[in-house]
């Protein structure tokens, strides 16, 4: 590809509220270097245009890199009539979810996987896969417990009688399979902060079904090795 437009922005002005990886919140960060590009395109509803720019955190000193993208068509009238675009934005190195946090090491392989993925696509900001991994993670805890039903809907309501789960989380579990639907065949992406709640939910049935009888069964069995150590001595 190739601009039809590119130049070079004045960086002192611009400062911005951004993510820091390193401070672990949002702070100040100046702009060191920025550039737009523009593509035209057969006129302005098929065109698109970007900023990328690069930023230090006022925090810790960090770089990072800005790219921020718009379509053309993709418009909207502000308050006084003038014609703006809505933006998406990546950064680079992108934003660490903490998803990645999760306890997975007592899952099935399949349940670690899709949840590995689901944090590196939410860290990558890539949220239509990391809404549809989201079902995933339900669907795949359903068909490993073996959980009777003709649709996920049907399975999820067995899932939480079987493990227990109250009825505020079993709905939220279907806002989960929801929004997934959503994704799968509407390309209606959860927003972030939707996918790391919505994961927090998962991490709660992820801990129910297998990290906590698991770390149940360990101390069972070092405690019966150590009592009948005992017993000998
Ligand atoms: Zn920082």
């Amino acid at each position: 590809m190739m601009w039809d437009k590119f130049e070079r922005l004045k960086p002192t002005a611009k400062r911005r509220l951004i993510s820091c990886n390193q401070c672990r919140r949002k702070s100040i960060h100046n702009a060191l270097a920025r550039f737009q590009g523009t593509v035209f395109g057969d006129g302005m509803p098929d065109g698109y245009g970007e900023e990328h720019g690069l930023y230090r955190c006022g925090g810790c000193d960090s770089i990072i890199f800005i790219r921020d993208h718009w379509e053309h068509e993709d418009h909207f009238t502000d308050d006084n009539g003038e014609i703006d675009f809505f933006v998406t934005t990546k950064q680079y190195p992108p934003v660490l979810s903490n998803l990645s946090d999760i306890d997975t090491s007592d899952c099935p392989e399949s349940i670690r996987n899709i949840v590995q993925e689901a944090a590196s696509s939410l860290d990558n900001n890539n949220l239509l896969a990391a809404t549809i991994l989201a079902r995933m993670t339900v669907e795949e805890i359903c068909n490993d417990l073996g959980v009777k039903g003709r649709n996920l809907q049907q399975k999820i309501d067995s899932l939480c009688s079987s493990l227990s789960i109250d009825d505020e989380q079993k709905s939220l579990i279907h806002e989960i399979r929801i929004r997934g639907n959503d994704g799968a065949h509407k390309s209606r992406g959860m927003s972030a902060a939707e996918v790391k709640a919505g994961f927090e939910i998962l991490a709660l049935v992820i801990d129910k079904r297998y990290s906590s009888p698991a770390r149940a069964s360990r101390a069972v069995e070092s405690a019966k090795r150590q009592l009948r150590k005992s017993k000998k001595n």
